[in-house]
């Protein structure tokens, strides 16, 4: 006989079928796998939640992934760059609001003046904030070099997703080239890790042509490779995109964002002390997305400080949440929201990954 949701929810690992079997659960085994997410959140994390201010300062990209809005191949989009001001203005709104740490987001490029501007910046925030604002990177595949300039500048966790942690399911959502190499990108994981970064990664929900067992695969990829922190949410077609030919084989958007609370449920399970971010695109779907997300098991959550007038040409997704707002009007209503979900901004933390020290402990040790 197969296990219950009972006997599932107890053990100490969680086998490739178990994780099945917690995806597909409904009805009243859905709220069971909900109740005990929730219950090893509030044991590990309190009510907690983490706030890294956002800022997407630019659009240019050289990668061509047949999923993204802001793909070089998108003639349609208006491609920005805000200027060494406009970010360091937004990093210094994040340090006075008490966010205590900034996201600094791009697209990829992989190029010495790049990368030399990107240290640039991290120097300046490190000194506009006295050394205060914790900062994590996403700013893609780079060389092992890159990763420690930046590294030695002041950045000290990196957000790289893997994507699609199946190579098969990986190669049919990017072209086939050596920019676009699941390989390298897993091996740009491991720079990261040895670099000194907390390091986190992340796929999509509700790809054409995914799994269930693609979806199990990838928690299980999180956790092999001991990542320390995630950030995952739905896939959202958009219109100027190759994959947007298969919109009528995608799940609709409801079981994508469901799915997507259901994987965020089962990693808190599987790994306890990581930080997981609840995904902007979860809000995309439904205005709580984000709200309920950390209810059932995330404690991060990521406020966009991108100036207003630029956070239309972000695009990655159709009907990206919020891109009319300022960053005030972001800060004020989520606040509000959190509260909604017994949750409390934990202001002036860096809120670091738990995991990542318990690790670096256990290294000491050995
Ligand atoms: N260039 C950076 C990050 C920028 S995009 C990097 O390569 O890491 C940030 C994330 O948005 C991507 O990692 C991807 O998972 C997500 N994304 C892109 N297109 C999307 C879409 N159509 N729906 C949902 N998420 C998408």
């Amino acid at each position: 006989m197969k296990d219950s949701i009972t006997q599932i929810l107890k053990k100490d690992e969680l086998s490739r079928n178990d994780i099945v079997r917690l995806l597909a659960s409904e009805g009243e085994e859905r709220l069971q796998l909900f109740t005990e997410s929730e219950r090893v959140k509030k044991e590990n994390s309190g009510n907690k939640v983490y706030y890294r201010g956002l800022v997407e300062f630019s659009n240019i990209c050289d990668k061509d992934c047949y999923y993204c809005g802001i793909r070089r191949g998108n003639k349609e989009v208006e491609r920005y760059n805000l200027s060494d001001k406009e970010i360091l203005d937004a990093a210094r709104y994040a340090y006075e609001n008490k966010y205590g740490s900034v996201v600094l987001q791009s697209g990829e490029l992989s190029n010495p003046a790049f990368t030399r501007r990107v240290t640039r910046l991290l120097e300046g925030i490190k000194k506009l904030s006295n050394g205060e604002l914790g900062i994590t990177i996403s700013l893609g595949e780079q060389s092992r070099q890159t990763y420690r300039e930046w590294f030695e500048a002041g950045a000290h966790r990196y957000l790289l997703r893997i994507e699609a942690s199946n190579p098969e399911l990986y190669s049919k959502l990017h072209p086939n080239d050596e920019l676009h190499d699941f390989h390298s990108r897993l091996n740009c994981l491991k720079l990261l890790r040895e670099t000194g970064y907390q390091t986190g990664t992340g796929v999509m929900i509700g790809l054409p042509f995914q799994s269930v067992d693609d979806l199990a695969g990838d928690l299980l990829f999180m956790k092999e490779t001991d990542i320390d922190m995630v950030g995952m949410g739905p896939y959202i077609e958009h219109a100027s995109t190759p994959l947007k030919k298969y919109k009528n084989e995608l799940l609709p958007l409801e079981e994508r964002f469901d799915l997507s609370l259901k994987m965020i449920a089962i990693l808190r399970i599987m790994m306890k002390d990581i930080n997981i971010a609840a995904a902007t695109a979860l809000q995309a779907i439904d205005p709580m997305g984000r709200e309920k997300a950390i209810k059932i098991g995330a404690n991060v959550i990521m406020p966009n400080i991108t100036p207003g007038m630029y956070r239309d040409s972000y695009n990655l997704y159709e009907n990206k949440p919020c891109t009319d707002d300022s960053a005030d009007d972001c800060k004020g209503c989520l606040d509000a929201r959190l509260s909604m979900v017994n949750a409390e901004p934990a202001y002036g933390e860096w809120g670091d990954s738990k995991h990542f020290y318990r690790r670096q402990k256990i290294k000491g040790k050995r």
